[in-house]
C-alpha cells in the first residue's frame, strides 16, 4: 500500500530525511500555519496517486489567503477518480534542480531496483523512454550495497549533482531499508543553490505484512481511516477486503484469494459489477459469525448491490454449522435485503440445505461453481 505524501514525509523526517517543514490540513479547514513561517507556500492535495501537479493538485500561494482559497476550490475535487484526504502545507523551496531518485523491490531479480535521472519533475515519464534519461541498477537489499549501485550511476550524472544525489541514495536507502519498505519514490528530488538537497515529494509503499516490527507505520495508517480504509479494515479484522467498485452490483462473501479474483473476472466478463473481493478465511472463523458479519455491514454501503454471492469451502467445518454462522450474520445486518446466492463446499451439504431452506430466507445454495455464478449474474438483471 501507498501512504499519503504528508505520512511518509512525516515518517522520513523521523528516519533523518531532509523535508520541506509542512503541516497536514484536512479538506474543511484552514490549518496553522503559524507553524511555517511567512511563505510562500505550496498545498498540495493529499492523494494517493501520483500525478497531482498536472492534474492541478498543487498549487503556489504567498498569502495565508490564499492557501485557504487553493483549499476551499480543491477541497472536493479527485484526482483520477480518487478523493482528496487533506492538504500538506509546504514552505516552498527555491531550488536548482530537479533530480528524480527511487527505490523499489524487484521481486524479478530478488533485489531493490535504483532508478536515478537528473531530470525529474512532472515531466519525468515523458523522459522515461529517452535511455540516457534514466539510469538504473539492481542491487541485494543491503546498504553497501545500494550505495555501491548509486556510485555505479553517480560519474553519469553532471557535476553540480553527484555531491548531492550521493549524499540522498546513502539517506534514502537507508529509510528504505528501514522501514521495509517496497517503494520510496522522491521526485523531484530539490537540489539546492548550495548543493544541499532536500525531498520535495515522496511516495512511500510499505508492506502490511511488516506492521508487526514496523509500530510507527501502522501508527500512520491507523490515524487515518479515511485515507486508508482497506489496510485498516485489515488491522481490524485480520482479513483481506477491498472495495472495487461503489457501485458495484454484486457483494461476494468469499473464500481464497485466487478463486476469489477469478469470480471477480467472471463476472466481469458477464457485464456485471462486482462491488469488492475479499477472503474471508474460512478456517479462522472459528465459530464465530463475526467474519461474516464485517463483511456483510460493508454491503450496507452499496447502494446498486442486489445480490450477495458466497463462495465458501468450509474444509473440516461442517457445512451444516457454517449455514447456521451464514443465517446469524444475515440476521444481525437486517438492513441488507437482497438475496443470497451460496455455493457451498464441504462435508454435509445436505445439512446445510436443509437449514437454509428452514430459514425461510432468499438463499439459493447451489453446488456446482458454474451455475451459482449464472445464477447470481441472473439475479442483477441485464448487464448495464
Ligand atoms: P506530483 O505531480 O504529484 O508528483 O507532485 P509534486 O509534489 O512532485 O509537485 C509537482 C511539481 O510542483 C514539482 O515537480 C515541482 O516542479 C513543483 N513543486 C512542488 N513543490 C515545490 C516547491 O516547494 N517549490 C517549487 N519551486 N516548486 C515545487
Ligand atoms: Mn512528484
Amino acid at each position: 500500500m501507498l501512504l499519503l505524501e504528508h505520512d511518509a514525509k512525516e515518517i522520513a523526517r523521523d528516519k533523518g530525511v531532509r523535508i520541506p517543514q509542512g503541516v497536514f490540513v484536512a479538506r474543511d479547514t484552514v490549518g496553522d500555519l503559524d507553524l511555517l513561517g511567512r511563505g510562500p507556500w505550496v498545498v498540495k492535495a493529499q492523494v494517493g496517486v501520483g500525478g497531482r501537479g498536472k492534474a492541478g493538485g498543487v498549487g503556489f500561494a504567498d498569502t495565508p489567503d490564499a492557501v485557504a482559497a487553493f483549499i476551499r476550490a480543491n477541497a472536493d475535487a479527485t484526482i483520477k477518480g480518487h478523493r482528496i484526504a487533506g492538504f500538506r502545507v509546504e514552505e516552498k523551496v527555491s531550488f536548482r534542480h530537479e533530480v528524480y531518485l527511487s527505490f523499489m523491490v524487484d521481486a524479478a531479480s530478488r533485489g531493490i531496483r535504483l532508478l536515478l535521472s537528473a531530470q525529474g519533475g512532472v515531466d519525468v515519464e515523458a523522459n522515461a523512454h529517452q535511455a540516457d534519461a534514466m539510469l538504473t541498477a539492481v542491487a541485494p537489499p543491503g546498504l553497501g550495497a545500494l550505495v555501491a549501485a548509486g556510485e555505479n550511476l553517480i560519474p553519469a550524472l553532471p557535476e553540480a549533482l553527484r555531491a548531492p544525489v550521493r549524499s540522498a541514495v546513502a539517506a534514502l536507502a537507508q529509510m528504505f531499508l528501514a522501514l521495509d519498505a517496497t517503494l520510496l519514490e522522491v521526485n523531484p528530488l530539490f537540489v539546492l543553490a548550495d548543493g544541499s538537497w532536500v525531498a520535495g515529494d515522496m511516495k512511500l509503499g510499505v508492506d502490511e505484512s511488516a506492521f508487526a516490527r514496523q509500530p510507527a507505520l501502522e501508527a500512520a495508517v491507523r490515524a487515518r481511516p479515511d485515507a486508508y480504509p482497506e489496510a485498516n479494515f485489515k488491522l481490524d479484522h485480520d482479513f483481506d477486503y477491498v472495495r472495487i467498485n461503489p457501485h458495484g452490483q454484486i457483494g461476494l462473501l468469499t473464500t481464497g484469494a485466487g478463486l476469489s479474483m477469478m469470480l471477480i473476472d467472471e463476472m466481469l466478463q458477464a457485464g456485471r459489477q462486482p462491488f469488492n473481493f475479499c477472503d474471508v478465511r474460512t478456517g479462522l472463523l472459528r465459530g464465530s459469525p463475526q467474519r461474516l458479519i464485517d463483511v456483510l455491514r460493508q454491503f450496507t454501503q452499496g447502494d446498486e448491490i442486489s445480490v450477495v454471492f458466497v463462495n465458501i469451502f468450509a474444509g473440516i467445518t461442517d457445512l451444516g454449522e457454517f449455514a447456521d454462522l451464514l443465517l446469524q450474520a444475515l440476521d444481525a445486518v437486517p438492513e441488507l435485503e437482497v438475496p443470497v446466492v451460496a455455493r457451498l463446499i464441504g462435508n454435509n451439504f445436505e445439512g446445510a440445505k436443509a437449514r437454509l431452506a428452514r430459514s425461510g430466507r432468499p438463499i439459493t445454495l447451489e453446488m456446482e461453481l458454474d451455475k451459482a455464478l449464472r445464477l447470481a449474474v441472473a439475479q442483477v438483471g441485464a448487464a448495464a
